[in-house]
């Protein structure tokens, strides 16, 4: 029987490392479905630079085809044919991946194809409105919180490993600018679903974190 995963919650709480971690712990997919959103940022972003306007992001949107695989090595996007998993994590797709997600085109756009990945193989589905909207009827569903503060120190560290330079207050400026509009824009805002259980993951590592999620939801990992 399959069954699936809803992980929701803002911008570097951890949902993604966390959700990698539990769907290798149990042998299932991972599906990260900001990536989805990030292809169509970096679609109107090549095409119409930072545009905010609904009516350019939705034409921009239903010229491209956006789609998904999973290998060994994890999720890979596309934009057409091209692989852009590398591309849509720059700063400024994370942005645009925010504008272009309160468009109600782009959200029925990406409805499907989310919700297709689900239907026949178990997921770890990390978003959202993945437990609200996207899987309402998931068997499991989590909702991570942590202060946009240390999300902003995780960041900054992120980026010092690879190699890169960012300013604190900047990072933390741009974390507090997409909570904002992700949580109180018109369709599918970021909220708690009222069957997800809250878990914070301040001062947890992801490893820790999904292995007490997995314990918390009652989960077997595949050596069970
Ligand atoms: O998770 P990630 O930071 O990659 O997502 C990029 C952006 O895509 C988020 O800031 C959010 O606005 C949007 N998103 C969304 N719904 C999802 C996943 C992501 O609106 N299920």
């Amino acid at each position: 029987m399959s069954y699936a995963i809803a992980i929701d919650g803002p911008a570097g709480a951890g949902k993604s490392s966390i959700a990698r971690r539990m769907a290798e712990i149990l042998d299932i997919i991972y599906v990260d479905t900001g990536a989805l959103y990030r292809v169509i940022g970096l679609a109107v972003y090549r095409e119409a630079g930072m545009c905010q306007d609904p009516e350019t992001i939705s034409r921009i949107a239903d010229q491209v085809e956006v789609s998904l695989s999973h290998n060994e090595k994890g999720q890979r996007v596309f934009l057409g044919e091209e692989d852009v998993s590398e591309e849509i994590r720059r700063e400024e797709i994370s942005q645009m991946a925010s504008i272009v997600s309160a468009v109600p085109f782009v959200r029925e756009k990406l409805l499907s194809l989310q919700r297709d990945m689900a239907q026949c193989q178990s997921v770890v589905m990390d978003g959202r409105d993945i437990g609200t909207r996207i899987l309402p009827n998931a068997e499991y569903k989590v909702f991570l919180v942590c202060p946009a503060e240390e999300r902003a120190r995780r960041r900054l560290l992120q980026l010092r490993e690879q190699g890169l330079s960012g300013d604190y207050d900047q990072i933390l400026a741009d974390i507090k600018e997409r909570d904002h509009r992700d949580m109180t824009r018109e369709i599918s805002p970021l909220v708690k679903a009222d069957d997800a259980i809250e878990f914070d993951t301040t001062g947890h590592t992801a490893e820790s974190s999904a292995d007490e999620l997995i314990e918390v939801l009652g989960l077997c990992p595949r050596s069970c």
